[in-house]
């Protein structure tokens, strides 16, 4: 099965990469990002409005105060926007702009949050639990289609081990497992996975090779002042060397990395 999200498929030949930065801080944090992504062959754009942080004294989010730029730099670049619902409310809220609502992996319990997504048109991203059981996640996924809407995209972003090295443990199993047993897209999102910028890109490519249908990356115009995630966040220079490695890969697995359709800074 593919799902659209404006122009990207996800989960046909082409491998789709979802770029940017964890939370959108400013007009021009994000711009910059957008901007930078789209140039390096990111398909469609990622960015946190409300943010789930451990600390309720960390940096939540910009929230509403956010939304006219936002919808300004999506115009600018013709990027689609995937970003994360952490309440019911907020789905209508940003059903305006955004073009894909992302489950983060603390909610992918909140089964009323899946009923809701369920009852509406727009593709899910469906981040894992970093405690689920696969069988748990499928089953969160079901919570949606079970509503009508059968646009799920499923999304690895590690899961706690034993191990402390590293943030988590991406569980590349689970996404041959859920290839292997569902119609559903797998991603990956290597950078929550692992938690450290520099590691990031071997996990792209890992993904690639295991079958993923696309990546959700953090990028960040200068990850050392990021509001949250900074020290996985690829500088824009690292994303666009990523990206030309990630195409030789996906070169030998016979697959196509999807590009965004239009030119840069064309409105569309
Ligand atoms: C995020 O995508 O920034 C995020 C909070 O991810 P997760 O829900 O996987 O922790
Ligand atoms: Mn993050």
């Amino acid at each position: 099965m593919s799902i659209n999200i404006g122009k990207a498929q996800i989960g046909g030949s082409e491998f789709v990469v979802i770029a940017g930065p964890c939370s959108v801080e400013s007009e021009d944090q994000f711009r910059t990002t957008a901007v930078g992504v789209k140039k390096s062959g990111a398909a469609l754009l990622r960015g946190g409005i409300w943010k789930m942080r451990t600390s309720p004294t960390a940096f939540q989010g910009l929230g509403e105060s956010s939304f006219e730029f936002i919808k300004k730099i999506k115009a600018e670049t013709g990027m689609s926007l995937v970003s994360e619902v952490t309440d019911i409310r907020q789905v209508e809220e940003i059903s305006g702009f955004v073009d894909a609502y992302q489950v983060g992996a603390r909610n992918m319990h909140n089964y009323s949050l899946l009923k809701e997504l369920g009852q509406q048109p727009k593709p899910v991203l469906l981040k894992r639990n970093f405690s689920a059981y696969i069988d748990e996640w499928l089953k969160a996924a079901d919570y949606i289609t079970n509503g009508g809407n059968q646009n799920v995209i499923l999304c690895e972003r590690g899961i706690r081990t034993f191990e402390t090295a590293t943030r988590n443990t991406l569980d590349l199993n689970a996404v041959v497992y859920a290839k292997k047993h569902t119609n559903f897209p797998v991603i990956v999102d290597p950078s929550h996975a692992v938690g450290i910028a520099e590691l990031v890109p071997h996990l792209c490519y890992a993904s690639a090779a295991a079958g993923a249908d696309g990546l959700i990356v953090e990028v960040h115009p200068n990850p050392r002042v990021a509001l949250s995630d900074g020290q996985q966040a690829l500088t824009l220079e690292v994303f666009d060397q990523m990206m030309i490695q990630l195409e030789k890969v996906l070169f030998a697995f016979d697959k196509k990395l999807q590009k965004h359709p239009n030119p840069l800074n064309k409105v569309s």
